[in-house]
């Protein structure tokens, strides 16, 4: 498709989104590709005028993110080191205690997080596991913390216990594009995966759910990816994207690494197709230029993962993260 054909394909949908902000839940792969294909000042100048017309462009919300029951997951995730599939050195632990769980959230609240996740290798929770995590969302909610969990699969009357502790935010990640995702889990389907989406969902529980990039996707797959996102009857309201973290003895430790700019146009097109949603810059950020990090909350990135770990992988250290927003002006989102 052509430059010129591509910028007219979206000339609607910019007149919609840049100057109403209205959300649109019906993006079709043809608008999706459109921007991922527009120059990059084109795309990026889009992406920052629906940044400014929904949020502070100085502001970034600030998550912290624990795993609370480490590796041995029957799952088969390729990217994932916890997979008991694969031989990564991660070794399978218990659910960690209440109160471990509980000085962790204080460390995090006082480090600045408006936010605690809490990640457990299950395929789903079993219902006494659920109990145990219910009483964890309790005592941190009680902390003044906004709570989020990804436990895998849930029923609906597991969601709807979760909402009842006070869960606010649900992660459950598309990963991918439909067709691609067979290449990368065999153990679920996609259609599982919008299952609980919808589930959580109904609950009353906000979404966080994104993807990963640089796995061996083609741009068609991010684009089949994002257009699956966007048009979810509700957009998520967190909406996480994430650089591979490549992890020896995982099936895509070898992959090529994903062009730079490729990945801040992602953002970008998370950006103006999903115009209210937290657009997290997650994991993959330990490996990132701060030039780069800087070009992701210009294409209207304004979340992060804050603290040395993302479960099992390096994250930055807190000082590395704090002189990065002081030098680019930023500030914490309250
Ligand atoms: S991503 Fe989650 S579900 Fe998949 S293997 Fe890792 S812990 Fe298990």
């Amino acid at each position: 498709m052509s430059m010129l054909v591509s910028m007219s394909i979206i000339e609607s949908q910019s007149a919609a989104s840049v100057h109403a902000s209205s959300l649109r839940h019906d993006w079709t792969r043809g608008e999706v590709r459109a921007l991922f294909d527009l120059p990059f000042s084109e795309l990026m100048f889009r992406a920052q005028s629906v940044h400014r017309q929904n949020f502070d462009p100085s502001e970034v919300q600030i998550s912290t993110l624990l795993s609370i029951k480490t590796g041995g997951c029957p799952e088969d995730c390729a990217y994932c080191p916890q997979s008991a599939s694969y031989d990564t050195g991660v070794r399978a632990e218990k659910l960690m205690a209440l109160d471990a769980v509980l000085a962790e959230a204080r460390a995090a609240k006082a480090s600045g997080a408006s936010r605690f996740c809490m990640g457990a290798a299950w395929r789903s929770p079993k219902d006494r596991d659920l109990d145990s995590v219910r009483a964890m969302v309790e005592g941190v909610k009680a902390l003044g913390l906004e709570t989020c969990a990804t436990l895998g699969m849930l029923t609906a009357a597991q969601a709807r216990q979760l909402k009842d502790a006070g869960l606010d935010y649900y992660n459950h990640n598309l990963d991918t594009s439909p067709e691609f995702y067979g290449r990368i889990i065999t153990t679920r389907t996609y259609e599982d995966r919008l299952e609980t989406i919808g589930h959580v969902r109904d609950a009353g529980i906000h979404v966080c759910c994104g993807g990963i990039v640089g796995m061996g996707e083609t741009r068609a797959d991010r684009v089949g990816m994002i257009a699956t996102l966007a048009s979810l009857p509700a957009h998520p309201e967190s909406v996480p994207i994430n650089m591979l973290v490549r992890v020896a003895g995982t099936p895509v430790a070898d992959e090529p690494t994903l062009d730079p700019i490729e990945f801040v146009r992602t953002i970008a097109v998370a950006r103006i197709t999903m115009p209210r949603s937290m657009v997290r810059l997650s994991a993959g950020r330990e490996e990132m230029s701060e030039e780069t990090q800087a070009l992701c909350f210009l294409a209207g990135a304004n979340s992060i993962f804050y603290g040395p770990k993302l479960l099992t992988t390096p994250n930055p250290e807190r000082d590395r993260d704090r002189a990065m927003l002081d030098r680019l002006g930023m500030s914490a989102m309250e």
